[in-house]
């Protein structure tokens, strides 16, 4: 399967899943995870549609931006991010989505009032609070989006998480549900109603995340292919 077909099951799967719901299909944004493709495989889902594409680790991304991988295409940061790495990112891509700590708040804000620029972020949500993974947990959310309200240079757009591994299809539905939950009240209390952007589901539950309200999936092997390294590396996040 090419990755244009591929892209174009993934947009069919999303729309089932919508519609089973009784939501508009053109309201989710699908992101290609491109971490570990090279820019002609970038260059690829970018001409077959995608609507943006992100990437998790920021030595990668610089290289394939030097190689003009995502021209055409918003760039998303999804990976864990280091706080001496935010100089790097802020200003490169159109949004970080991996914001899940106060640290790396004040670290943006930073850095993007040195640019004089707004970065759009996501905050992070550790909805299986596990220790390994960054975010805030879900008591943590609602301070760190105070905390980014008051930031000049920083807009939050709205959550993003990462839930644990599923050992059974269905089983990150309620944490889905639980993210959703807090991205609606968060956005009810504090924003106005303006934040747009729920970021959940990957390859393997990305309609899971769709049924339960996510507005934007982050798909990777589903669309590019099985990635070439060990599996507790999945998701890249241990190397960033
Ligand atoms: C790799 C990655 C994805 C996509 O994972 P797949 O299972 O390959 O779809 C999504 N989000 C993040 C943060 C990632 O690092």
């Amino acid at each position: 399967m090419s990755i244009q077909e591929n892209i174009a099951r993934v947009r069919e799967q999303i729309a089932a899943a919508a519609k089973e719901v009784g939501r508009d299909p053109a309201e989710i944004t699908l992101v290609g995870a491109s971490k570990m493709n090279d820019a002609a495989a970038c260059r690829e889902a970018i001409a077959a549609g995608i609507d943006a594409l992100g990437e998790n680790r920021v030595q990668e991304m610089l290289g394939k931006l030097d190689e003009h991988a995502y021209d055409g295409a918003p760039l998303h940061f999804i990976g864990h991010l280091q706080r001496n790495k935010v100089r790097q990112v802020v200003g490169t891509v159109a949004l970080i989505q991996s914001v899940g700590s106060e640290e790396l708040l004040a670290e943006i804000e930073k850095q993007a009032a040195k640019l004089e620029m707004i970065q759009d972020i996501l905050l992070e949500v550790n909805i299986g609070e596990e220790a390994a993974k960054s975010g805030f947990s879900p008591d943590e959310v609602f301070a760190a989006a105070e905390r980014a309200s008051g930031c000049p240079h920083i807009r939050v757009r709205g959550l993003m998480t990462i839930p644990p591994v599923e050992t059974e299809n269905g089983q990150n539905f309620s944490n889905f549900e639980k993210v959703c939950c807090l991205y609606v009240d968060i956005n009810q209390k504090m924003y106005d109603n303006k934040l747009d952007i729920l970021s959940m589901g990957m390859s393997g539950d990305f309609a899971d995340a769709v049924r339960a309200g996510a507005t934007m999936v982050r798909v990777g092997s589903a669309i590019f292919g099985a990635r070439a390294y060990p599996a507790a590396n999945e998701t890249g996040r241990l190397e960033a």
